[in-house]
Formats: structure tokens, C-alpha cells, sequence
């Protein structure tokens, strides 16, 4: 029987990541270890890192000086911590936080998860470890399944990783050699664990990928699959009630994908579809292989498809050689969608990747300026776009409790919070909220049938 231990995972950056530090946790408890909330209690702290720009990775060191502390205080009363960096920057820097951050006992790499136990006896042994290797064991098959209480206690509300890494190459981005080339998971083993999650409770599947619309896993018969045809067959799991994914490439916005958003009433009305740059010139430079003309194509398709779908988007500013037209391109871009909520980056060059050595490289303060223009540009829209439900009613997943006594949190078809006074028996169901107030990160509503009235989806039912 092994000692009875506990990890804190911290994530850092995007979804993957929150997907990833469950995985590791979850791989960890058959050698003994529970998952705990306070770093403090811990006694291995993983911090699952992010390297995607120059401030993220700065973060990472700066919390590793904190656990350093934390690790002497425990020393100090005969208790030993581990320390383990994960994620992107410890694929990417991985001796280098050896040297740096010397309290650090082991560096493991984004796709070797599933050697922790391993790799956590051996520096119990006080070896110092680094894996960054990218093996040719599949990771998803190797890594542990959660339990169905942990499952429970996640809440209603999943991420499920089905392809990682990029081949796309863009000229900023670190993904493809922090993550590797793309893969994708086969169908099968996704469709069961997205059957497993709905019989421990779970109502809303977020489907997440690096480049997500760029699936091709396999099926049963072995051929390739795509994203359209895997919702089609997640729609179907008895209990999932509503499906997104994220994040997507305009490129990669196939037919298939485009009519499971018109025939699949599961498949939330909102798409997160990054553009990085209005203007056609920053786009050629930044290798993204689309123009704006064949964004706006890919987001009128889909408008034709669904036409209350709302778009979200990621954009850099101050990509090298920018200039004041381009950027006003951008806003342009931006202002022709209307998009209902942007991601706003000034472009931090990022070493090894080809546009770190590009010439022109825009100064600090014009980045700064152009991000602000940004975003009160994209402020301006989101609060309208919230505005816009102002008296109507909106199906909203009950997801848990909310900081007022009787009140619970969930989530509009928009991926919007809602508040609404309601009994935790409606956790986990779907139910029609009529919106009274607008806030700044949250709407306010009531629901539209108190007391008793059915829920659009039935609560927690074991299947
Ligand atoms: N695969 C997605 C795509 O194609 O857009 C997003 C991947 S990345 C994890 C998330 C976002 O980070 C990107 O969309 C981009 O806006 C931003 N980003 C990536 N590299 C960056 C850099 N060097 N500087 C600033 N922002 C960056
Ligand atoms: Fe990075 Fe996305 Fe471009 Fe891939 S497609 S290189 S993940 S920004």
C-alpha cells in the first residue's frame, strides 16, 4: 500500500492545461496521492506551465520562488516537497528551470504525463529529473481514468482533450514545438470518455485541441473521422445535453463541421475562431495561409448555417513591420464582424520562432497604445452584445453554487455567467432563465419557471 501523499496541481494558460493537470492528478492516485487545493498542505506542487508569451513564462519563475519558500518552511519542520514544472515552458526551457530554479526536482514535458509515478519515486530518491522527450507511446492511452467521485466533484461542466500539437507553423508561435506535430485521438476512446463522463454527471462537453477543427481521428473501421462527425456521435451520448470546442482554425472550417453547427441543437451557438490580424499584409507575414476575405467567407458560412451563432477571437497587435493602416484594418475587421469577445495580445517575440527575428519590430509603447484601441473596441461591442438579452430568456446549465445563499452560477448558450436564485436540486439541469439585469461579467436573471416546473434536461441522472 503506498503512503498516503497529496499534490496541488496549479494551471497556467489555456484549457489543455486544466485538462492536463486532472490527467496528472488522476495518474497519481494510485500511487497514493489526493489532489488538495493549498499548495501549502501539498506534498508535491506541479505547476503546469505556459510559454505562449514572454510574460507567461515570467509568472511561472515568479511562483516558483513562492513554493521555494514554501518548500524551506516544510523542510524546516521535517516535512520534504517535491517540486515539478510541467507544460509548455518545461518542454521548451527544460534544463534551463533546472539551472535557474535550482529548489526544482523534476521537469516533465507535455507529452509524458504518464511516467510521474515513475518519475516522482525517483526523485523521492533525490534524483534530479528532465523529461522532455516526445515518446512514441500515446500519452491519452497510458494516462490514468479519473474515478467517478472525482469525476462528481469536477463539476457538470468537462474539457476533453481530442487532438494536440500543430503543423500550422505560424511565424509567432511556439505551439508546434512545444506541443509537437498534430494528433488526433480516435473516436472510439474519446466517445467513451465523454460516456463516462456523462454517467458520473457531467452535462456540457467542451472538446479541446490546439488546433480542434483540424481532427482526423480514426473510427471503428479505421478511416478518418472529422469534427463534425464526432459531434454527431457525441450529440447522441444519453446525458450531454450541450457540446462546444475550441480552439479553431479559419482554415480548417470544413463542410462537415459548418452543418453539424445547423443540424445539432447540442452544439452551442458559439464559435471561437482566431484571426489575429485584419489586415492581409500581417497575415501573409505571420504564415496564418488565410486572408481576411476567406475569414469573413468561413464566418458567413456559418452565419448561413446558424444565424444566431455569435464569434469570439483571438488578436495580436504589434506584430513586426505593422503598421498604423494594418492595425486599422484590424479594427475594421473586428467592427465588420461584430464579435461578441476578443483575446488581446501585444505580440511578444518569442525565442526560436521566426518572427522573433524579423526586422521592424514595433516599439513597446505603440504596442500598448494599439491594444487599448483594441480593446475598448471589443469592450464596447461585448457589453452590447450582453446587453442584447436584456428581457429575454436564455436555457442556462446550472453549474453550482453562487456566493449568495440560494443563488447558483451557470452558463448561457454563450458561454455567459448567469446568477439566478434557485435550489441546488437544479444543478446539473438545463433550465430557461429570463435575464433581469446586465453586469459586467455577469448576467442576472430569474427563472422563467419557478418552482417545480420541468427542467429542459433532467438533473444528474445515472445512465
Ligand atoms: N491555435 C490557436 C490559433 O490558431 O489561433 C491558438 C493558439 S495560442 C495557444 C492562443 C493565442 O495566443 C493565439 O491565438 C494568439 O493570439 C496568442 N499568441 C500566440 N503566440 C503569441 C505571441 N508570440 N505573442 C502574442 N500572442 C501570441
Ligand atoms: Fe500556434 Fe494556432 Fe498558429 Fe498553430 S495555428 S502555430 S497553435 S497560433
Amino acid at each position: 500500500m503506498s503512503k498516503a501523499r497529496k499534490v496541488h496541481v496549479k494551471s497556467f494558460g489555456c484549457q489543455m492545461n486544466v485538462y492536463d493537470s486532472h490527467r496528472m492528478a488522476d495518474t497519481l492516485a494510485p500511487a497514493g496521492f489526493t489532489e488538495t487545493e493549498r499548495p501549502e498542505d501539498a506534498d508535491l506542487v506541479i505547476l503546469n506551465t505556459c510559454h505562449i508569451r514572454e510574460k507567461a513564462a515570467d509568472k511561472v519563475y515568479s511562483e516558483i520562488g513562492r513554493i521555494r519558500v514554501m518548500k524551506e518552511e516544510a523542510a524546516a519542520q521535517g516535512r520534504r516537497v517535491l517540486i515539478a514544472v510541467a507544460g509548455c515552458l518545461a518542454q521548451a526551457e527544460g534544463q534551463e528551470i533546472m539551472r535557474r530554479a535550482g529548489t526544482v526536482d523534476l521537469v516533465v514535458g507535455s507529452q509524458n504525463y504518464h511516467r510521474l509515478p515513475e518519475m516522482v519515486a525517483r526523485a523521492d530518491d533525490g534524483e534530479k529529473i528532465v523529461d522532455t522527450e516526445f515518446p512514441v507511446e500515446d500519452k491519452f492511452d497510458a494516462l490514468a481514468v479519473p474515478a467517478r467521485e472525482t469525476i462528481r466533484q469536477r463539476g457538470v461542466a468537462a474539457f476533453v482533450t481530442v487532438q494536440e500539437g500543430c503543423d500550422k507553423f505560424c511565424t509567432f508561435c511556439v505551439v508546434p514545438y512545444t506541443r509537437g506535430a498534430e494528433i488526433s485521438r480516435p473516436a472510439e476512446k474519446i466517445v467513451a470518455e465523454v460516456e463516462r463522463l456523462a454517467a458520473a454527471g457531467v452535462r456540457e462537453v467542451t472538446l479541446i485541441g490546439q488546433n480542434v477543427n483540424a481532427y482526423h481521428g480514426l473510427d471503428a473501421n479505421g478511416a478518418s473521422g472529422s469534427l463534425g462527425r464526432l459531434l454527431r456521435r457525441l450529440a447522441d451520448v444519453p446525458g450531454i445535453a450541450r457540446l462546444r470546442y475550441t480552439t479553431s482554425h479559419p482554415n480548417d472550417m470544413d463542410d462537415d463541421l459548418i452543418a453539424a453547427h445547423a443540424d445539432l441543437p447540442a452544439l452551442m451557438p458559439y464559435v471561437h475562431l482566431p484571426v489575429q490580424s485584419g489586415s492581409d499584409r500581417v497575415l501573409a507575414a505571420m504564415n496564418r495561409k488565410h486572408t481576411r476575405a476567406d475569414y469573413l467567407a468561413a464566418i458567413a458560412r456559418l452565419r448561413a448555417a446558424r444565424s444566431d451563432l455569435a464569434f469570439t477571437s483571438d488578436f495580436i497587435v504589434g506584430f513586426p513591420g505593422e503598421t498604423e493602416d494594418d492595425f486599422r484594418d484590424t479594427l475594421t475587421l473586428v467592427e465588420e464582424v461584430g464579435f461578441a469577445g476578443a483575446y488581446t495580445f501585444a505580440y511578444s517575440p518569442r525565442p526560436g520562432t521566426p518572427a522573433a527575428g524579423l526586422d521592424k519590430q514595433v516599439s513597446d509603447s505603440e504596442k500598448s497604445e494599439r491594444l487599448q484601441r483594441l480593446q475598448a473596441l471589443i469592450t464596447r461591442l461585448w457589453h452590447g452584445f450582453n446587453a442584447s438579452f436584456a428581457g429575454k430568456t436564455l436555457d442556462v446549465l446550472l453549474e453550482k453554487p453562487g456566493k449568495l445563499p440560494g443563488q447558483l452560477v451557470g452558463k448561457s448558450p454563450y458561454l455567459q455567467a448567469v446568477q439566478v436564485m434557485a435550489p441546488r436540486s437544479l444543478i446539473g439541469t438545463v433550465v430557461p432563465v429570463v435575464i433581469t439585469d446586465i453586469g459586467t461579467n455577469t448576467l442576472f436573471g430569474a427563472l422563467a419557471h419557478p418552482a417545480g416546473a420541468p427542467a429542459l434536461v433532467a438533473a444528474g441522472a445515472e445512465t
